[in-house]
């Protein structure tokens, strides 16, 4: 006895879900057809066309966390690598990855662009796109005492902090950057300023030990990626010891970071497992995980796509989470939902914290 096709589809689909994704779901919910256009039998080995009753599926709960996925500084970026492909043809070089995505970063590569990790690897004669995470001042210096053609990708976020950085560095403060070690937007935050200027910390240990020069000239910044509540306790410790560090004037970490967080938030309590979609480079799709299990998620992992689901994970579940980091693709999402609803019967519902409608110019260079 064998199978020709694929088994029936059942899917449920909430009201609430709009558009492509009602589509989507709608269309996994019709029973597969054969080349003939008929529903999908089961030939025996008499080949009896007899219909054959598909197996049951359990039923399980999608909660889908909105926003996810792309911020409007991925977007730029990755917008920034196209358009100087149009603009100056193939190869654009980019150092370091635009964005921590493996499935962005292929898709480039495959219209003509070059990744390298310094700017040593790239020919003088081609144009070179610098990171969305941003870069230490000595790279764009040494783009021009090369007069190379270059367009900056930092994200307008990231930016911000390295001016904020630079303004405390002139009132003579001593600055604490609060971040990870070796994650590029360190790197390039540090390398604003000279060596010794800011002084990394990773953890509250940290903050309970540091040991300023002068207390009374002391400023903090952060990444942008980081957890919410991690940083707020960081912040607490250094507040508590040094009362008159200047904070910046606007939180650091960004409005995608937190909107992703607040959306994990909401639906990791009623969530048996969480699925991040993202890269275990990416600062803030790692970052999703820990708040994920935090909120009360029972599990929560990151997988790159479908591709790595350990479907042992599902074992017992009734309500799985889905989210993507700020790197990752929304059809990576798409790909996701798909297979569990190819295992499953499957009802999807969007659970939405805000809306975001943050959107970035592209530099003025590739407009010219
Ligand atoms: S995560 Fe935030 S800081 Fe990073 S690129 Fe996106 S918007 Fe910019």
């Amino acid at each position: 006895m064998f199978f020709l096709g694929g088994m029936q589809r059942r899917l449920h689909v909430s009201p609430r879900l709009q558009g492509k994704w009602r589509r989507a779901v709608i269309a996994l919910a019709r029973p597969a057809r054969n080349r003939a256009g008929r529903p999908d039998l089961l030939l025996r080995e008499n080949f009896s066309t007899e219909p054959m009753t598909p197996p049951e599926k359990r039923p399980i709960s999608i909660l889908l966390a909105a926003p996810r996925g792309f911020c409007a500084g991925v977007d730029r970026a990755i917008q920034i690598v196209e358009q100087a492909i149009r603009k100056w043809g193939a190869p654009v070089y980019v150092r370091h990855e635009i964005v921590h995505n493996r499935h962005v970063v292929e898709r480039l590569e495959a219209l003509g662009a070059v990744f390298v990790e310094e700017l040593h690897d790239c020919p003088e004669d081609r144009p070179v796109i610098f990171s969305a995470h941003g870069v230490p001042k000595a790279v764009p210096a040494e783009a021009r005492r090369r007069e190379m053609i270059f367009v900056d990708a930092t994200c307008p976020l990231v930016s911000k902090v390295h001016v904020e950085a630079e303004r405390h560095y002139e009132a003579g403060h001593e600055i604490v950057l609060i971040g990870h070690a070796g994650h590029p937007e360190v790197i390039g935050t540090m390398g604003q300023l000279p060596p010794g200027a800011i002084t990394l910390l990773e953890t509250v240990a940290d903050a309970e030990t540091y040991m300023p020069r002068d207390p009374a000239r002391l400023s903090f910044v952060t990444q942008t990626t980081l957890s919410v509540d991690d940083t707020a306790e960081m912040v607490g410790v250094l507040q508590r010891r040094f009362p008159s560090i200047a904070a910046p004037h606007k939180e650091d970490i960004c409005y995608a970071t937190t909107n992703r967080q607040d959306a994990v938030k909401a639906m990791a309590e009623q969530s048996d497992l969480v699925l991040v979609i993202g890269s275990p480079k990416s600062s803030n799709s790692v970052r999703l995980v820990e708040v994920a299990k935090r909120a009360g998620a029972r599990d929560a992992r990151l997988v790159g796509s479908a591709d790595e689901v350990d479907w042992s994970w599902f074992d017992g579940a009734q309500s799985v989470g889905v989210t993507a980091g700020a790197s990752a693709p929304e059809d990576l999402v798409e790909g996701l939902i798909a297979a569990i609803a190819s295992r499953y019967d499957a009802r999807v519902e969007e659970v939405r914290v805000t809306k975001e409608d943050v959107v970035f110019k592209l530099p003025r260079i590739l407009a010219e």
